[in-house]
């Protein structure tokens, strides 16, 4: 079925629903239903019709009316009467139709009756009692209404961005592999690698729409099927997070791809910029009048706005449109810029791997360094090395670099930053090493002006060469430390100290607008793993992705360098 089709469809569906929830007239809402559901099982393309001026009143249950918005919407993908129901109705209550059991008319009662218009009131009028009192809900209805609400409410919580990544992996897997998809993307603040992740949206374009989106509600790991129509469906995987489907037409694919990977921000710039130029741009394409002038690829839509096509990570309005339009975009540094990773741990602690097997997977990924980074003394619960431990390591990290030819383990401790801003060993013990990487573990409730002063202690040790996961925090879990970042960054730069972007999926720390300061200042960054075990190393992605969203270069980031020059760095 051609996809255009249901592209008209939805619009024909979301008309009912707004008609429907302003207690229009039933058969006005039947006829948009109906033509709906024709739409949807034409077999004919209802644009092409339109295109060679076939007579659409023609197809069943179209009268002259509905044929002119056909025509509409065929070419806009929109029509002026959805435009205007948008506007009269506040919009958080159609997000109130994607609760299961909460359907035009219900939500038409809470609406006109209690004024309610968000999930938020909705879940405060249940709990009020106020519900139960409206003729036609009763107390059985509040109650289901009631966890209904908060299951959609509690879903709206962030994963981190990793954890997303493995549930997003497995979907584009699966979608692949339904009869007649051709393309599935991940969209959203996903795709601008944000450092927590709310839902994922997925764009599908498909020779069979249907079949898609059966595969799609049918996959292993869904929980709950939340709405599901012509174009779309949505659904609650297993652990809770929600997966919207929007099937494309191929010719706006672009204009949806741009138009789903957000941020809001970004795209409301980008609006603007199009309003200058007498252009209109949506999800469907970008218009001039009624005519589509881009829409078929991202690079087609930034192209009609005057504009290079911007990365997913960029797009946050912090400046990206300007340096676009004044051709001065970051290239932003890539997977396979990296030539190593300067933060590892092994078995002798708390990782899980040999240094060999990390040293295998390294090389594995065509990298020509890996650091031995292990904790100190002080992690006790990490079985930290002390002096002579990890003197025993240097010398089997010495046995292993004779053996092996082009790549090179690099001798290095992740040492405790004390209280006072001294190091966990003392400094007899760091002298043999290739690296020291200094770190906060202990004591984040420390005062600002504490918190920054220790920190600037240990970076102004001579033997130190990056600073660890410099904010603290743990995503969901920690907040950052409170502590000066700025004073923190020139102070890297006075004594020639990395600031690591760790790549941990609970850290992702350089946050990305740290990065980017960082990078202001002509600091390097260190895009590392923090693996505990071989597997560990897959999740540098997501760091990169971070010094993507901080505008960092390839120059910017310390170990793209060679083996060589980053020793130089290291002294
Ligand atoms: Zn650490
Ligand atoms: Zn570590």
């Amino acid at each position: 079925m051609p996809v255009r089709n249901l592209a008209v469809a939805a619009v024909f569906d979301e008309i009912a629903d707004r008609l429907d929830i302003q207690g229009a007239n039933a058969f006005r809402i039947r006829a948009y239903r109906n033509a709906s559901r024709m739409l949807q099982e034409l077999s004919g393309d209802i644009a092409a019709m339109v295109e060679q001026g076939r007579d659409l009143t023609e197809l069943r249950g179209i009268g002259a009316d509905l044929a002119g918005k056909i025509r509409e919407i065929a070419a806009t993908g929109s029509c002026e009467l959805l435009e205007r129901l948008r506007r009269e109705m506040p919009p958080a209550v159609t997000e109130l139709l994607q609760i299961p059991g909460l359907g035009p008319k219900r939500v038409a009662v809470l609406w006109h009756d209690l004024d309610v218009q968000t999930p938020e009131q909705v879940l405060r009028a249940a709990r009020d009692g106020r519900i139960r009192a409206l003729s036609g809900f009763g107390e059985k209805t509040e109650r289901r209404i009631e966890s209904a609400v908060a299951a959609h409410l509690s879903k709206q919580r962030r994963l981190p961005l990793a954890t997303a990544g493995h549930y997003a992996d497995a979907l584009v897997e699966h979608l692949r592999g339904a009869p007649g998809v051709d393309r599935v993307v991940v969209a959203g603040s996903y795709r601008r690698m944000r450092e927590t992740v709310g839902d994922l949206d997925l764009l599908v374009t498909a020779r069979r729409g249907n079949a898609a989106i059966e595969h799609f509600t049918g996959y292993r790991e869904v929980e709950e099927v939340l709405s599901r129509g012509g174009t779309r469906a949505s659904v609650r995987l297993r652990g809770g997070l929600q997966v919207d489907l929007r099937l494309v037409a191929p010719e706006s694919f672009g204009a949806a791809l741009t138009y789903f990977t957000g941020s809001k921000a970004h795209n409301i710039a980008l609006r603007r910029r199009a309003q200058e130029r007498g252009l209109k741009v949506n999800e469907y394409g970008v218009f001039r009048g009624d005519t589509r002038v881009a829409g078929l690829t991202e690079e087609s839509v930034y192209r009609a706005l005057g504009l290079p096509v911007i990365p997913p990570e960029l797009r946050e309005d912090r400046g990206e449109i300007d340096a676009a339009a004044a051709g001065r975009l970051p290239e932003l540094v890539a997977p396979e810029d990296l030539r190593g990773d300067l933060h590892a741990h092994t078995a002798a602690t708390d990782g899980h791997n040999t240094i060999e097997e990390m040293a295998a997977a390294a090389r594995a990924l065509g990298f020509e360094y890996l650091a031995i980074t292990e904790h100190s003394r002080r992690q006790r619960m990490a079985h930290g090395l002390d002096a002579q431990r990890l003197r025993a390591q240097g010398e089997e990290i010495d046995r292993l670099n004779r053996q092996a030819k082009g790549f090179r383990l690099l001798k290095g401790i992740e040492v405790d930053i004390l209280e006072d801003g001294n190091l966990d060993l003392p400094d007899s013990a760091l002298a043999g090493l290739d690296i020291v990487v200094a770190a906060v573990h202990s004591r984040f409730e420390l005062s600002r002006a504490q918190q920054t002063e220790r920190i600037l202690r240990a970076l102004a040790h001579p033997r130190v060469k990056l600073l660890a996961h410099p904010s603290g925090r743990l995503i969901g879990q920690r907040e950052p430390y409170d502590v000066d970042m700025t004073q923190v960054i020139r102070k890297a730069r006075e004594h020639g100290v990395s600031l690591e972007s760790n790549a941990h999926p609970e850290r992702l720390d350089l946050i990305d607008t740290h990065c980017r300061m960082a990078k202001d200042e002509r600091v390097p960054v260190a895009i590392t793993s923090d693996a505990h075990d071989v597997a560990q190393f897959a999740n540098l992605r997501f760091g990169i992705g971070q010094a993507r969203r901080g505008w960092l270069e390839r120059d910017d980031v310390l170990n793209t360098r060679p083996l060589r020059e980053l020793l130089k760095f290291l002294g």
